[in-house]
């Protein structure tokens, strides 16, 4: 890997395949295509990310509530495109113009500086989704980087600080309370950890843990619609053991300084609130003169080419692929975002050998929600699992993700660094 200024790029390099966003769609592209490549296919790799490293989103939960350092959930490309043919430029996308081949990267708003491609493959992800709902935007807490998860870590310590000191039992109780909105995975993850979290600092400061609120609220009937039946079921009854209150079926319409106001006049003390409500794509996409969806993310043909284009591929939550089973767009996942990445480096080889792409066949094999760090509902090849071994799972496509990026000497030091996380 080196790191470049964009204006020393060569402009007349034949082959440069730019990759926009080095999460886990970009980072895969990247890696894969360096890796399969020769130096006959005469391909140059550039990567353009702001953030010197990739924030590993899917393990967020682990920061979160204060298991894991925030490092935990940042791969540094320094550290995992070692060795490996890759440029680098710390930029941000600004301009994509189709009929020139050409990027431009730099601040918003402004002209920036030009990068030619041969190839252009866009993987900027997605941004979370507040709705309009008064007081919201002020007050929640997104879970969408590692600043993120340290604004949470940071905001239940203060609370409970502050909290502990209380000596009216109602005004405590009010006091020591969090509540997640929204009920997938994201918001299930979160609760977990925290509900396992919070009982102990809870007794180390003398206080019965009974006297906590903590509250998942979701505006449908139910918790993690993707999974069957039989695993919301489980997962309810975990959650409702941790001490977690379930409101389900009634939408947020109000936030203030202390409270989450549901419909029905129902009141949740929410001194602290995190938001997991949904998120959508990367909102810089709808400018760059590409076909977008009504959500915004950008189209995709049955070959991950952003429709109307014969040089642009979109990958990941940003991009709209149908999937042809049953014409549904795929979901914002990382195992999505993987796959989808790993078939575009393959047909841009392709490319570059004469070879035309193939159209891509999504696949998923499984999916683990963790309830708490050390236990968890999902399947994988039809076959509901749940407890430890769910989590066993989830961490094992932790560790494959770790030797597909990097290598058996970073998944190695990083499940080391795992298996030391506090459960
Ligand atoms: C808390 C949480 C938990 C999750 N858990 C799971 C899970 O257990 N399993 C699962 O499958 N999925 C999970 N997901 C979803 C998963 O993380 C996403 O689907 C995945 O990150 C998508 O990968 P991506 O590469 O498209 O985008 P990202 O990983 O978001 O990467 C996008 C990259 O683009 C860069 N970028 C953005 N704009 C620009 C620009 N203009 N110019 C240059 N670069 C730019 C960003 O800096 C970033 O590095 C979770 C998500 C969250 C938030």
């Amino acid at each position: 890997m080196e790191s470049v200024d964009p204006l020393l790029l060569d402009p007349r390099h034949p082959r440069r395949v730019v990759v926009v966003g080095g999460g886990y769609a970009g980072l895969t592209f990247a890696v894969t295509l360096a890796n399969r490549m020769r130096a006959t296919d005469g391909i140059e790799i550039v990567l353009v990310d702001p953030r010197p490293y990739q924030q590993a989103l899917s393990e967020l939960d682990l920061v979160a509530a204060g298991t894991a350092r925030p490092q935990f959930a940042e791969l540094w490309y320094a550290d995992v495109l070692r060795g490996l043919p890759i440029k680098v430029v710390h930029d941000r996308l600004e301009q994509v113009l189709p009929d020139l081949n050409v990027i431009r990267v730099g601040p918003r708003g402004e002209s920036g500086t030009t990068i030619p491609y041969w190839r252009l493959v866009i993987a900027t992800g997605a941004i979370p989704t507040i709705p309009p709902v008064p007081g919201l935007a002020d007050r929640a807490i997104t879970m969408w980087s590692v600043d993120d998860a340290l604004k949470l870590q940071h905001a239940i310590e203060a609370q409970f600080r502050y909290a502990v000191t209380l000596t009216d039992p109602a005004a405590l109780r009010r006091a020591l309370a969090v509540t997640v909105v929204g009920g997938g995975a994201t918001g299930v993850e979160i609760i977990g950890t925290i509900a396992k979290r919070l009982p102990p600092m809870i007794r180390r400061a003398g206080h019965d843990p009974s006297e906590l609120t903590m509250t998942l609220i979701e505006a449908r009937p139910d918790i993690l619609y993707d999974l069957p039946e039989v695993q919301r079921e489980r997962a309810r009854k975990r959650l409702e053991k941790l001490g977690v209150r379930l409101q389900l079926g009634r939408k947020l319409v109000a936030v203030d300084e202390t409270t989450a106001h549901l419909e029905g006049g129902v009141d949740v003390p929410s001194p602290v609130l995190v938001w997991c409500g949904g998120a959508h794509a990367d909102p810089d996409a709808i400018s760059w003169q590409l076909m977008c969806d009504v959500s915004g993310r950008l189209v995709c043909d049955p070959t991950l080419k952003a429709t109307g284009t014969d040089a642009i591929y979109a990958v990941g939550d940003v991009a709209a692929f149908r999937d042809p089973k049953d014409s549904r767009v795929l979901p914002m996942l990382a195992q999505f975002a993987i796959r989808e990445a790993e078939h575009a480096a393959d047909s841009v080889l392709g490319e570059a050998r004469g070879v035309a792409p193939k159209p891509f066949v999504p696949n998923m094999h499984g999916e683990f929600v963790s309830v708490g760090p050390g236990w968890g509902v999902g399947w994988m090849f039809g076959i509901n699992v749940s407890g430890w071994f769910a989590i066993v799972m989830k961490r094992i496509t932790y560790i494959m993700y770790w030797i597909q990026v990097g290598s058996f000497r970073l998944a190695w030091k990083r499940t080391v660094q795992m298996l030391r996380l506090r459960r």
